[in-house]
């Protein structure tokens, strides 16, 4: 029986399996881990003409290749699969059962609030080993110490260190994925050896961000701190997989086979974030075009996400980022979700989100024009902070009375009657970032800089 597959599509974005040298110049040669680009299929359905990243044509055979997918989550993705919180020493055992040496989960402790438990089944019995935080570490044995659960889980996998068996096998949790596995099914994981780390380059919520080189590209990396920050890192990297656009920070892949457990891996943005790089080249040295410009590139950014029914809940100059060539891309999709999904409001950057969004949890791509009003508000004040010289307490019942900021210096009328519009009162009165796009590329057009 043969499976009958549906032809990839001109533009699918396919990752290389194996190295490919060609057989006669007609070919794409190709290695290992390279990313193509499907132009056209051919007579045989076991080659298509791709092209590479320099853009570079030629056929391609479709078994060394696997295409890349938005990774959907339908089951919960997990980089923890493993964990099953807050469940009895009972609970555990018979989750464990029937024993299979090698089987193993982790719980919170009950008898030690804030500790974990590793249970492993072992010939026939369940070992229960006490994981202690000690100095901000976790350890069993108060002689290996690491910093999350996954590193711990990964070092008694590769070697049983004194435990009764190493650990051959999770028991996942109910409705659970690993999110390891998802990420090498869709064909987004990246191989740790084609990756080179060089230094620290910025510090994120969920951990450092470092310059690295993937295959000859300059990449930043995006690398995780704690359990804590585990659940939102998947999330942005789930959301990263199914974007792509000039005007939104790329993600080139996810690497899920180190210690660390995942790494966040995109497009290296030269000139980093758009806030810090107003405030230091200033009124002085950026005109007028090169502010439009940078306003022009975030709403065709959020255009696609509007289009796509992507909520983003952080724009912000800080979260967009500018490439070598001055492209200003929208990045950090910590927060972004599907539309339509609320969510804990307390740690909300104020001064940028609606009042809806702040009051009711209403998230929608018109609390993202809020926001998108906020940023132009901060391109064309060259980074000043929002709502100079009032205390954040004072804002929001400010604006909820109808409060807007003036105009910065020298800002175009036209532009600050944009930010107006973004800020109304009545989310369905603000415009669309299409509608904010079309305006945007009119000045463009007009050279209406002033
Ligand atoms: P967080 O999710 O905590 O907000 P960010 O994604 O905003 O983290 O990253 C923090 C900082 O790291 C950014 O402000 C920027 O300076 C730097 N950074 C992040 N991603 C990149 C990138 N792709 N290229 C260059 N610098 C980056
Ligand atoms: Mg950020």
């Amino acid at each position: 029986m043969s499976v009958v597959q549906t032809p990839w599509q001109a533009g699918t974005e396919c990752v290389a399996n194996y190295d490919f040298d060609g057989k006669t110049d007609q070919d794409l040669p190709f290695t290992k881990g390279e990313f193509l680009t499907i132009v056209a299929v051919t007579k045989d359905p076991n080659w298509y003409k791709a092209k590479n990243k320099l853009g570079r044509g030629g056929f391609i055979p479709a078994n060394y290749v696997q295409k890349r997918e938005g990774v959907k989550a339908g089951a919960k993705l997990s980089l923890m699969p493993w964990f099953h919180g807050k469940i009895t020493r009972e609970q555990a055992e018979r989750l464990l059962y029937p024993p299979e040496t090698g089987l193993f989960l982790v719980r919170e402790s009950t008898n030690y609030p804030g500790d974990y438990t590793l249970c492993v089944s072992c010939e026939g019995k369940v070992e229960h080993y006490r994981i202690i935080y000690k100095n901000g570490k976790l350890t069993i044995d108060e002689e290996a110490y690491f910093d999350n659960l996954m590193q711990l889980v990964e070092h008694y996998t590769n070697d049983a260190d004194g435990l009764c068996t190493s650990l051959m096998k999770p028991k996942l949790m109910e409705g659970t994925v690993a999110a390891q596995d998802e990420f090498f099914r869709s064909g987004w994981a990246l191989k740790k050896s084609d990756l080179q780390i060089l230094q620290t380059i910025g510090n994120g919520e969920f951990g450092d961000v470092k310059l690295g080189e993937y295959k000859g590209t300059k990449v930043a990396v995006k690398c995780i701190k704690n359990d804590a920050t585990a659940q939102a890192f998947i999330a942005e990297a789930l959301v990263m997989t199914q974007l792509r656009h000039k005007n939104l920070v790329q993600l080139l892949g996810v690497i899920v086979e180190d210690k660390c457990s995942l790494y966040i891996v995109t497009e290296f943005m030269a000139k980093g974030s758009l806030v810090d790089y107003l405030r230091s080249r200033g009124r002085s040295v950026l005109g007028g075009e090169c502010l439009l410009q940078f306003s022009l590139d975030v709403s065709e950014g959020m255009e696609y996400l509007e289009a796509n029914n992507f909520v983003h809940r952080d724009l912000a100059a800080r979260n967009v980022l500018v490439s070598e060539d001055n492209i200003a891309k929208v990045s950090d999709f910590g927060l972004t979700k599907e539309a339509s999904a609320t969510q804990d409001t307390s740690k909300l950057p104020v001064k940028w989100t609606s009042p809806e969004a702040l009051r009711e949890k209403l998230f929608s791509t018109k609390s993202d024009v809020w926001s998108f009003g906020i940023l132009l508000w901060e391109i064309y004040s060259f980074g000043r902070v929002p709502y100079p010289r009032i205390a954040l307490r004072d804002v929001v019942p400010k604006v909820e009375k109808g409060y807007k900021m003036d105009a910065p210096d020298g800002c175009p009328p036209i532009v600050y009657d944009l930010m107006k519009k973004c800020w109304h009162l009545d989310a369905n009165q603000r415009p669309t970032f299409r509608q904010l796009r079309e305006q945007l590329e009119h000045n463009k057009a007009n050279e209406l800089y002033h």
